[in-house]
């Protein structure tokens, strides 16, 4: 079966640099999917590409079966983009910049009202409809850009970083939108902050120095890196006293038992692989009491779970590189997934200030 979007061996040269190497994946009617990736991953590289504004160096899309370099037209029928900078025309009223959307995307005039309201309903800027643009808030402006892109019905919603900006208020309430479009409509969103996706899509691609480096569900992410799911634990008693009691665990494989300098405390960790929550619950339970019973009182028991921020820094780790933050700030990217996007933010717009005049990006919407 066809997919609603076929990503075929892209590739994206800038010069020497490729921002998108071999990328591939498809997108499937009816669910939100997430492109998530540092600055300068090749996040709106690829959505630039997806919705015809931008060509590719090599490699194939498909909107809806149409080829989006040999069809663009009727590809881009089917398509509603927010690019990371909405192109809004600050002294147009909301309304008539609506109205200059509604004419280049050549809706059906006796129905273009009609699809206007809709669409300024649905995402809440009816009642700013003759207030000019540049007197918007942030957040009413950004919801003027998805009533662009909604406009006209595309079934393809594509919103390049559509929270970044915001407050925290207005960024509940976008992702709420988002929620609200995802049951009538196909979305993309890109962002760098892993909470931002892991909030609202069903699937997560991310991308790493061009390419995709995961592709899967929020669940299914989460799960990767099993290895390094462990109970730790610190235990009264002797080493070998200890190895022998949880040795006589069945649900134990693997562990490690080590004494601690200077105390009568060992160090005990034992590795999980992909059991269930409710399995190590009964792991954490048969350990307590097997301990208690031989007498080595527990005083510190833990489990640590990988999430999903674990994965995102393995898979991009490598984008960290000395050129995009210094190495102090580097090393604090274990602190939070945002903080590290925030410091390569800071490189990254020095980044863009050097590359704005080859920017083609121009004119999107
Ligand atoms: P993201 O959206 O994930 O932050 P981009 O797609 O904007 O990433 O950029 C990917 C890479 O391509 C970056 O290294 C960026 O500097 C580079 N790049 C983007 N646009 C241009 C351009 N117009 N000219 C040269 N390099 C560019
Ligand atoms: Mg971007």
């Amino acid at each position: 079966m066809k997919s609603l979007i076929e990503v075929n061996n892209l590739t994206k040269k800038y010069g020497n640099h490729e921002a998108v190497r071999n990328l591939s994946f498809r997108v499937e009617k009816g669910q939100i999917y997430g492109f998530l990736g540092p600055n300068g991953a090749g996040k709106s590289t690829t959505m630039n590409i997806i919705t015809g504004y931008l060509c590719a160096t090599e490699g194939t899309v498909t909107i809806n079966g149409h080829d989006i370099f040999k069809e663009p037209e009727k590809a881009k029928e089917n398509i509603g983009y927010l690019p990371e900078l909405p192109p809004l025309y600050q002294d147009m009223t909301v309304l008539e910049y609506m109205k200059f959307v509604a004419e280049l995307k050549k809706l059906e005039k006796s129905s273009r009202s009609d699809q206007i309201s809709e669409a300024m309903e649905m995402t809440g800027v009816a009642e700013v409809s003759s207030r000019l643009i540049k007197n918007l808030s942030k957040g009413y402006r950004q919801r003027v850009g998805f009533a662009q892109a909604i406009l006209g019905y595309p079934e393809i919603i594509i919103l390049d970083e559509p929270t970044v900006g915001l407050d925290p208020k207005q960024i509940i309430e976008i992702r709420d939108l988002i929620k609200k479009l995802g049951e009538n409509h196909t979305i993309i969103l890109s962002s760098h902050i892993l909470s931002e996706v892991s909030a609202v899509c069903d699937q997560i691609l991310i991308m790493s120095k061009g390419q995709l480096v995961a592709n899967d569900t929020p669940e299914n992410l989460a799960m990767m890196l099993k290895g390094n799911h462990s109970i730790s634990l610190l235990v009264n008693g002797g080493e070998s006293g200890i190895y022998d009691v949880l040795k006589k665990l069945e649900q134990i494989q693997d562990f490690n038992v080590s004494a601690r300098p200077d105390s009568a405390l060992c160090q005990v960790s034992i590795s999980l692989s992909e059991q269930s929550e409710e399995e190590i619950a009964g792991i954490e339970e048969a350990v307590f009491y097997a301990l208690a019973a031989a007498k080595m009182p527990i005083h510190e028991m833990k489990t640590t779970h990988a999430s999903l921020e674990d994965v995102f820094l393995e898979l991009t780790s490598s984008d960290f590189n000395p050129e995009a933050a210094d190495t102090e700030a580097a090393a604090d990217i274990i602190e939070t997934v945002e903080a590290a996007a925030d410091t390569v933010e800071a490189a990254e717009t020095a980044e863009t200030v050097q590359t704005e005049e080859d920017d083609n990006h121009a004119g999107n919407l």
